[in-house]
């Protein structure tokens, strides 16, 4: 799955970019397109090197463009019209275990990634995110970029275990993962110093919180997939994760 295919190129992620992001493939005659909706697919070059590309740039440099069907997807919860990204080529509809195990392996890459690297990432997130039992095999797949079959495993069933709250859950670590690049973008598009601090106090209270409510989102003015922050178990009383519990402030921000 890692090796070098024709062209060299390594599909490895459909991710959001910076909207100001240009394609890489924009030589030949296409012209030097943007993302518009901001996102991209991103791909990795012999050298190791990630540049990201549109879907149709995508598809022409890869020797096998269903691959592209296999990457994590970490736009999901964006509402960015699915009409906006044409399908890719018809695969079989049977899906075999081939298929199977790769929907696996991408589930488990997201997974890791999400907790020990994206959301990890966002300031001042809560510590509970980056889990020291998934330290090992995120060094390993740092190194490899890949995952052996008992790693997919092990990383699916961390995500499903009764101990891992809710809110640590792929779904909504997806949400705020999706959130928290939507809410930076507002803030580095505004310029009203009232409405960046409001801004910024919603980023706060999503990383502490790893959730945004309905009414939140609606205020920061941000579209999101309509089941956003609605994921089994995420509110309530037993929701927050413990680290969380007893830092909450007062409940203004709602
Ligand atoms: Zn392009």
């Amino acid at each position: 799955m890692t090796q070098a295919h024709d062209g060299g190129w390594i599909p490895v992620r459909k991710d959001f970019v910076d909207p100001a992001t240009r394609c890489h493939a924009r030589g030949a005659s296409r012209r030097h397109h943007g993302f518009p909706e901001g996102q991209a697919y991103i791909l990795r070059d012999a050298a190791g090197h990630e540049y990201p590309f549109g879907e149709d740039c995508a598809r022409a440099a890869l020797a096998q463009p269903a691959l592209l069907r296999r990457v994590p997807d970490y736009t999901e919860r964006d509402v960015v019209p699915r009409t906006a990204w044409p399908e890719l080529p018809a695969a079989p509809r049977r899906r075999d275990a081939a298929q199977a195990r790769a929907a696996e392996r991408a589930a488990a890459i997201r997974y890791l990634v999400l907790r020990m690297e994206k959301v990890a990432a966002v300031p001042r997130v809560q510590p509970t995110v980056r889990f020291p039992a998934l330290e090992d095999i995120y060094a390993q797949y740092q190194r490899s970029g890949d995952l052996a079959p008992a790693q997919v495993r092990r990383i699916l069933a961390i995500e499903r275990s009764p101990s891992t709250p809710p809110r640590l859950r792929a779904t909504n670590l997806l949400d705020v993962y999706t959130a928290h690049v939507k809410l930076e973008r507002l803030i580095a598009a505004s310029t009203s110093v009232d409405n960046i601090r409001f801004l910024r106090s919603l980023h706060d209270w999503l990383a502490r919180h790893l959730v945004l409510t309905a009414g939140q989102l609606a205020a920061a003015g941000i579209a999101m997939h309509p089941q956003a922050f609605t994921s089994a178990g995420i509110w309530g009383p037993e929701a927050e994760p413990p680290a969380a519990a007893g830092k909450a402030r007062s409940g203004s921000l709602f």
